[in-house]
């Protein structure tokens, strides 16, 4: 009887997943479940799609038909409520349950704002899925101002999609600069000089209070100053919180996120976890409260758990990505503990160019354990793939220089990013991949060939 490989959450970990176990074994049986009504789209290009820079076709690239040819079994709007290990079965609202061979929690994360009144006012929108977007383009129709409460990723997505609209933007952060939890000074400095620029309203110290409203609907915010501003439509980013709720009472254990060792395996054998929900538990990640929310590292878990519930342990891609983004443009990448101050046992190693890039190394006791890069996206995957193998001073600068190059000369002397020329899903070459060599797109499946013209790397679609 083929094996049947459950998996709840059809995020960027729960679909690379499902793609890569159909991939490796063509009989087993393999369901995945959505609350939402939508099959897999890029989550992270929402932004684009409320500025009207990309269309539905162009986020859902993955049609119901086409899981159909591949035998994925995709259930959506299936809600799960509970997990019983011991029965080797999932529950769902409906009260019906289904048994599974080895399962996967893929169920991401969801915005936790502070619990302010006037949330439940007409024109509080969210972009966390691809209804509430468009939920949010219906509030926007007929407005000119809105807020976004709170920095992080989706305040720095909304900040660009809105301001291309025309809107007037204002963006509250809680302390004198922007996302001290993760960004150091001059990175906050310069991310608040590019929103600024862009004609972003900044509010420091502003800590959102109530959310204003006339009759039913949102008008404004006033902060804990007493201050207040006049707003449309209200968009709450900031704090994260694992979607943990269907593993209570399962026995499973919890911290921030499921918790996994490096196979992403939670505490019982046969289920795993991957994504944004998932918290390692031995790991260099800082552990505040905020779950993670990067797409790179969901993305890489979904392949590096379909290897684990196929019993095959994985040769795992180091990943320490916590921030990939744009803000207007300018990549910002935070890899590892890329904030730490300088200390006795830490030495910080900064580069600035002009305009706007920066570059800052983090050692600990003479290993890299943290960077974060602004403006350019120079080296990120380099730096990425050094930080999670915590590679000694001398290995980083020899890498970053260029000196260290594999022994054969068709080997790739580089790591390199791209988007899939067909879906846009990010992909990675790594150093020593053969040059010529095809690399599939984990994500629509195009095979790609990799070239390199002795300065960059890049992906091409063969005979075009
Ligand atoms: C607007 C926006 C912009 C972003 N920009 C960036 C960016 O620039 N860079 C970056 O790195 N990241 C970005 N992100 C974050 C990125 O999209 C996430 O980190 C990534 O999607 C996480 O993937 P995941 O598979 O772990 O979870 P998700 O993509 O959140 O998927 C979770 C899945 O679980 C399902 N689910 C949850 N609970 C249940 C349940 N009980 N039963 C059934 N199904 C359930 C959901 O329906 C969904 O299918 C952005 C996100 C948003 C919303």
């Amino acid at each position: 009887m083929s094996t049947h490989f459950v998996i709840i959450g059809n995020g960027a970990a729960g679909y690379r997943a499902a793609k890569a176990i159909r991939r490796a074994d063509g009989d087993a049986r393999i369901s995945v479940f959505s609350e939402e009504r939508h099959p897999f789209y890029l989550r992270r290009q929402l932004g684009d799609f409320l500025a009207g820079h990309s269309t539905l076709d162009e986020l859902i690239f993955q049609s119901r038909n086409a899981y159909r040819r591949e035998r994925l079994d995709l259930f959506l709007m299936t809600r799960v409520t509970r997990i019983d290990p011991a029965a080797h079965e999932v529950i769902f609202a409906s009260g019906q349950q289904v048994r599974y061979d080895r399962l996967l929690v893929a169920t991401g994360t969801r915005a936790a704002p502070a619990p302010i009144p006037g949330l439940s006012l007409e024109g509080v929108a969210s972009i966390d899925t691809l209804t509430a977007a468009q939920e949010s383009q219906r509030f926007l129709r007929d407005a000119r101002r809105v807020a976004i409460l709170g920095e992080g990723v989706i305040g720095l997505t909304l900040a660009e999609s809105l301001t291309s609209r025309g809107l007037r933007v204002t963006q509250t952060i809680r302390s004198e600069r922007f996302w001290p939890e993760l960004l150091d000074e001059t990175t906050s400095g310069l991310v608040e000089a590019v929103l600024e620029t862009n004609g972003v309203l900044l509010r420091r110290n502003a800590e959102p209070r109530v959310i204003i409203g006339a009759g039913h609907r949102a008008i404004g915010v006033e902060t804990a100053s007493g201050e207040t501003f006049p707003a449309e439509v209200i968009f709450c980013g900031g704090r994260r919180r694992a979607n943990l709720d269907l593993v209570e009472g399962s026995g499973l254990e919890v911290g921030r996120g499921l918790r996994v060792n490096a196979s992403l395996e939670t505490s019982h054998p046969d289920i795993f976890a991957a994504g944004d929900v998932a918290e390692l538990a031995e790991s260099d990640e800082p552990q505040d409260e905020n779950a993670p929310f990067c797409w790179q590292r969901a993305w890489a878990q979904g392949g590096l758990a379909a290897a684990s519930m196929l019993g095959r342990p994985a040769e795992a891609t180091p990943e320490a990505m916590r921030v990939r983004t744009t803000v207007f443009g300018h990549d910002l990448a935070v890899i590892g503990r890329g904030n730490l101050p300088k200390s006795d046992d830490v030495q910080i190693v900064e580069r600035r160019g002009e305009p706007n890039t920066y570059r800052r190394l983090v050692f600990e006791k003479g290993v890299l354990v943290g960077a974060i890069v602004f403006g350019t996206g120079e080296n990120v995957h380099e730096l990425n793939r050094l930080v999670a193998e915590r590679a000694p001073r001398d290995v980083v600068e020899s890498t970053l220089s260029g000196q260290a190059k594999p022994d054969a000369e068709n080997l790739l002397p580089q790591t390199f990013a791209q988007h899939c020329p067909i879906c846009a899903a990010e992909l990675v070459v790594h150093y020593g991949t053969p040059i010529g060599s095809l690399v599939c797109c984990a994500a629509c499946n195009t095979d790609l060939v990799v070239r390199w013209d002795g300065r960059r790397g890049w992906l091409e679609i063969p005979n075009h």
